[in-house]
């Protein structure tokens, strides 16, 4: 029976954890289905506890842009492992690491490393508040920056423009302090600083959203925030969580050409281990603790075997010239054969891509903000997302969820994924 130690292990994993996952969307809830458990991965494939082989297009939800066990990183971690796995001092990779990072992202001078992008985004705003002065931030709907209480934040109903707690546990006091904008349109975010002059401290975005399916920035949406942030003296933060040495080596900002004052990190920055970044421009990070008065701290931040996967990924990737033209053939050519497949199949769809990031969104209408994305989370995804991941084909199980193509994939992965995609939809 396919998938059957999995759901064995599932049923045994809900006696102990929450729903039997470490983190919610792992769990299936929004496809239906027992998730499988994973024994191990290699390069483009992962291979289940039934012993079933897929092609990746998560990658871990990101750091995998080069594919998973990559010799570099597993080496640097295996030979930091026999030296001590952590000191709570300083050490010199914690130096190496941070100086090229600076080096490779554009408007940054320094850079503080973190154990997640929950914390790097939660620490960015604290920053943010500390150099403005300011409580306020503007965050748009549909945009993910962690689980900290201040984004956990929906609209609120009528026309107020505060936000209301999204989950239980957050409270009223912190939802006011984020006001909620809609993604693509600058004049949503224009009436906010209107009505709350001197206010705000920040725009918080995902330069490109991710976390709502794949959303590209309109023509002139990224210049338009910076221009606004600029009149009013409040700091741009753009999340580069996911963006982050995917795009570009500079990320979004070097993809866009748009500098942000604050910038943040995780997924890929970390190489598979647990880590997550937050930087600036030496005027703003100077307020930080021990240097400045604004608090942030981590036992484990700046782990030895954290940074030297971090490392070990920025290295390969930055003396790999060629690494992102590689990664837009392999994704025109797989955005290409997918339309092809779609079409022929006669589905109705629409495809977003930027870069390496891809969604299928099976609605009519173009995708560009949270209720476009809405409209295309339907029954049709579902049955989409099984009928490939019985295909050996794994992709996120959720329709608000990006593919992330890895230059591990070969063109002979990329036909096998179109002619299943193709079979898929007949
Ligand atoms: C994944 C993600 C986060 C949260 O990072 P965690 O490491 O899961 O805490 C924040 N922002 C964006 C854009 C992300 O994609």
């Amino acid at each position: 029976m396919l998938y059957k130690r999995s759901s064995e292990l599932f049923v045994e994993a809900q006696k102990y954890i929450p729903g039997g996952v470490n983190s919610p969307v792992r769990a299936f809830k929004s496809v239906g289905g027992t998730p499988i458990f994973i024994k191990e991965a290699k390069g483009a494939y992962l291979y289940d506890e039934d012993g079933k082989k897929y092609i990746d297009y998560i990658n871990s939800w990101g750091p995998m842009l080069l594919g998973h066990a990559y010799p570099p990183v597993i080496e640097a971690v295996i030979e930091k492992t026999r030296k001590g796995t952590s000191f709570g001092t300083p050490t010199e990779i914690e130096t190496q690491i941070a100086k090229l990072a600076v080096s490779m992202v554009p408007n940054i001078d320094k850079i503080r490393f973190v154990n997640s992008g929950t914390e790097a985004c939660m620490s960015a705003v604290r920053l943010a508040r500390g150099f403005t002065g300011r409580e306020k931030i503007i965050k748009f709907r549909g945009c993910y920056h962690g689980h900290s209480d201040s984004f956990l934040i929906a609209a609120g109903s009528g026309l107020s423009t505060f936000g209301v707690p999204s989950s239980p546990g957050v409270t009223k006091g912190t939802a006011q302090d984020t006001l909620l904008a809609d993604f693509n349109n600058i004049e949503s975010v224009k009436a906010l600083f209107e009505e709350h002059k001197g206010e705000i401290a920040c725009i918080i975005l995902e330069p490109v959203a991710g976390n709502m399916g794949c959303i590209p920035p309109s023509s002139g949406f990224l210049e338009a925030l910076r221009e606004v942030c600029d009149v009013h003296d409040a700091l741009l933060i753009f999340d580069e969580v996911m963006t982050g040495f995917r795009l570009a080596k500079g990320g979004a900002q070097e993809y866009y050409g748009i500098g942000a004052d604050i910038v943040t990190f995780g997924k890929i920055i970390g190489g598979g281990l647990p880590v997550g970044a937050f930087a600036a421009r030496e005027e703003i990070m100077q307020k930080l603790a021990p240097e400045g008065p604004i608090y942030q701290a981590g036992t484990l931040s700046g782990n030895p075997l954290a940074m030297a996967a971090g490392l070990a990924m920025l290295e390969s990737i930055s003396s790999d010239p060629e690494i992102y033209n590689r990664l837009e053939e392999k994704t025109t050519y797989l955005e290409k054969g997918i339309r092809k497949v779609l079409s022929t199949n006669g589905r109705t769809y629409i495809l977003n891509r930027v870069g390496s990031m891809i969604s299928v969104f099976f609605c009519k209408e173009k995708v560009e903000n949270f209720d476009d994305a809405a409209k295309a989370d339907t029954p049709e995804f579902k049955e989409f997302f099984h009928a490939l991941m019985k295909r050996g084909v794994y992709i996120a199980p959720s329709s608000y969820e990006t593919w992330f193509i890895t230059d591990a994939l070969s063109y002979e992965d990329l036909d096998m994924t179109i002619e299943a995609i193709g079979a898929a939809t007949r």
